[in-house]
């Protein structure tokens, strides 16, 4: 097994829509092409530093397709993850710039960003949770051997997931008493 050896616990979040405020209307999966529209999910740090209190590794992850095809530019990608990062208590941001057509490992519901991420933080993929509000995360932490939570949305689709809750402060307690169990949920 990949992560074998390795013991550190991580939760990947999906950047667009749980850290990042997606506005009211905008297609499935819109994503900021601008700084100047880009929103941090202020209520979301508070609920994270819970999860760094007690050993998790938060690491942001998302696909940018646009980057390849000059839709959303690099330099503002970077801008809007440092203030990410200012705002909010990441560990470490993982973006795959890949198009849709490119067949790369990284792009969701691929599991390549997970794997990356397990080498560098030595992470035990088995003991990791996704949070997301999209069905290709959960896709994703299906092959990596995590354990999925969603955020009841029209993006979840009907692909396996593990756990479907209506917002980011349910799921951060339902993954504190999971680890205060000892438990995952992952087959
Ligand atoms: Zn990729």
């Amino acid at each position: 097994m990949l992560s074998q050896g390795f013991m550190k616990q991580a939760i990947f979040l999906e950047r667009d829509g749980i850290l990042n405020l997606v506005p009211a209307g905008r297609p499935l999966r819109w994503t900021p092409p601008t700084l100047a529209e880009f929103r941090v999910n202020e209520e979301a740090a508070p609920l994270l530093e819970r999860l760094r209190a007690v050993g998790f590794r938060l690491i942001a992850t998302t696909n940018q397709p646009g980057l390849s095809d000059g839709r959303v530019a690099r330099r503002e990608v970077d801008r809007m993850h440092e203030l990410l990062r200012a705002r909010l208590p990441l560990d470490d941001i993982l973006v795959c710039p890949h198009g849709e057509g490119e067949g790369c490992p990284c792009q969701k519901p691929r599991p390549g960003l997970f794997t990356e991420a397990a080498f560098k933080w030595q992470l035990n993929l088995e003991r990791c949770f996704v949070v997301s509000d999209k069905w290709q995360d959960a896709a994703a932490a299906r092959m990596a051997g995590c354990t999925s939570l969603l955020i009841r949305s029209p993006a979840m689709s009907v692909v396996h997931y593990d756990i479907a809750l209506p917002n980011l402060e349910v799921i951060v307690e339902r993954i504190l008493k999971m680890h205060a169990f000892g438990q995952v949920l992952a087959a």
